[in-house]
């Protein structure tokens, strides 16, 4: 099979030629002459298969010049990054096309975007949140919209965008063409699928939470936090250690752990969360993509979607509280075919967790030792300290486990228990030769 099955244009074949893009992965096989045929689809792929493209080439196959105002093709994506890197691969696909492509997205300002809506456009990325904004100033009108592209839905509902995206869904034209992607699906979006989408074709290349066979799963039980630095300080200090990213929940604990590895290893490691400004993000994935940075220590709001080359390594500091950002947070590596590596900490608490993973994902993941040149430390976080009824996991809804955390906690961490050197090395000694037994 190659590309020119679709009877794509010269323009767009060449586009392709000049990325290097030659056979059509599995899930664009599929789902783009279904899309060609005009049918709402809705497609269960993982992420880095290729999914972007499977919806981009028929839309930019079909779309013909117009100098209209209002957008023709409407892509709704759940992150800012995943905003600019969709209009990033349009920009690729388009430099012999002349589309007018743009990107709305919230903590910018919103009068130069409104300035930008007036000028006209054909495909409008966004998110929901402004999106929704926008519209209700009256300013972008979605009468035109002959192509909606809803992309990563699953986790533009955990992000609590229902009521938003619902609204937008009822704003558009009933005639029209509506495709989903996502690399999960849950309930809820197959109630928005029920609710919006016509005579749907569903493709699944890989059943909803099936991890990349060339990821390489494994984990550690680490009991507590400066454990769990030390063991990550000794792993990102191996070679095979190329290119990373370092997955934790919350964003006080991604500073804390930015801080902490900022002094093993200076200038190597960028930091990213929703705290920080949109300007301050896109340059630390910049960074990251052009190897000025070897990795990034992120919250869940990068997990998804966005598309660095040769991430050797994952490394979940925590288990996240839901079972697909497990999914979404490794398949930041293993792309394009790679082989990956996922390297899960878990302390006794969330191993509750971690299990309902492994069931999700009916894969047994592999655990070791701490490895014996790794301390053992009993220093303990306030909130570690702090063992109440809130700990125990609840499970909500389906797929979804959550484990309490003190976002915010803010209290000074306890000084260290003093303890000799000798008597700590006899200790780390004995326990870690406990734990390997
Ligand atoms: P996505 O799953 O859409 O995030 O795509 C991941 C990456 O794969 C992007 O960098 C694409 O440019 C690249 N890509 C998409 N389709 C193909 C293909 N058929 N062959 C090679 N690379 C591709």
């Amino acid at each position: 099979m190659s590309f020119s099955n679709f009877k794509l244009t010269k323009q767009l074949q060449n586009a392709l030629e000049e990325q290097g893009i030659e056979t059509p992965s599995p899930i664009q096989e599929k789902a783009i002459p279904i899309i060609l045929s005009g049918k709402d689809v809705v497609g269960i792929a993982q992420t880095g298969t290729g999914k972007t493209l499977a919806y981009l080439l028929p839309i930019l196959r079909n779309l013909k010049y117009s100098d209209q105002r209002y957008p023709r093709v409407l892509i709704i994506v759940p992150t800012r990054e995943l905003a600019v890197q969709v209009v990033q691969e349009i920009d690729k696909l388009t430099s012999y096309i002349s589309i007018r492509t743009l990107h709305v997205f919230g903590g910018t300002n919103i009068n130069t975007q409104k300035e930008k809506v007036q000028n006209g456009s054909d495909i409008l990325v966004a998110t929901p949140g402004r999106l929704y904004d926008l519209t209700m100033t009256g300013v972008l009108r979605l009468k035109d919209i002959k192509t909606l592209v809803i992309d990563e839905c699953d986790e533009m509902m955990n992000l609590g965008f229902r009521p938003q995206l619902e609204r937008i869904l009822e704003l558009l034209p009933t005639k029209r063409q509506s495709l989903m992607f996502s690399a999960t699906s849950s309930e809820i979006v197959e109630e928005v699928v029920d609710q919006y989408f016509k005579d749907t074709e569903r493709i699944i290349v890989a059943p909803s939470g099936t991890p990349l066979e060339q990821i390489d799963q494994l984990a550690y039980k680490a009991p507590n936090y400066h454990t769990k630095l030390n063991l990550l300080t000794f792993l990102l200090a191996s070679p095979s250690v190329q290119r990373c990213f370092v997955f934790v929940r919350t964003k006080a604990m991604a500073d804390r752990l930015h801080e902490a590895i900022g002094k093993e290893f200076p200038e190597q490691y960028g930091v990213i969360h929703s705290n920080k400004s949109q300007n301050y993000r896109l340059r630390m994935v910049d960074e990251m993509r052009s190897n000025e940075l070897k990795g990034l220590i992120a919250t869940d709001v990068v997990a998804r979607g966005i598309d660095i080359d040769d991430v050797t390594h994952v490394f979940n500091f925590d288990i996240p509280e839901q079972v697909e950002q497990y999914i979404h947070r490794i398949g930041r590596t293993g792309r394009k075919e790679l082989r990956g590596s996922a390297i899960s900490f878990y302390t006794p608490k969330e191993e509750v967790v971690f299990r309902h993973i492994e069931a999700y994902m009916d894969k047994k993941v592999e655990r070791f030792p701490l490895p014996a040149e790794v301390e053992y430390s009993e220093r303990l976080l306030p909130e570690e300290e702090e063992v109440n009824i809130h700990d125990a996991p609840t499970l909500l809804g389906k797929n979804v486990v959550r484990v309490s955390s003190d976002q915010n906690h803010q209290k000074k961490e306890q000084p260290k228990r003093n303890i000799k050197p000798k008597e700590r090395a006899m200790k780390n000694k004995r326990r870690n030769k406990r734990k390997r037994r």
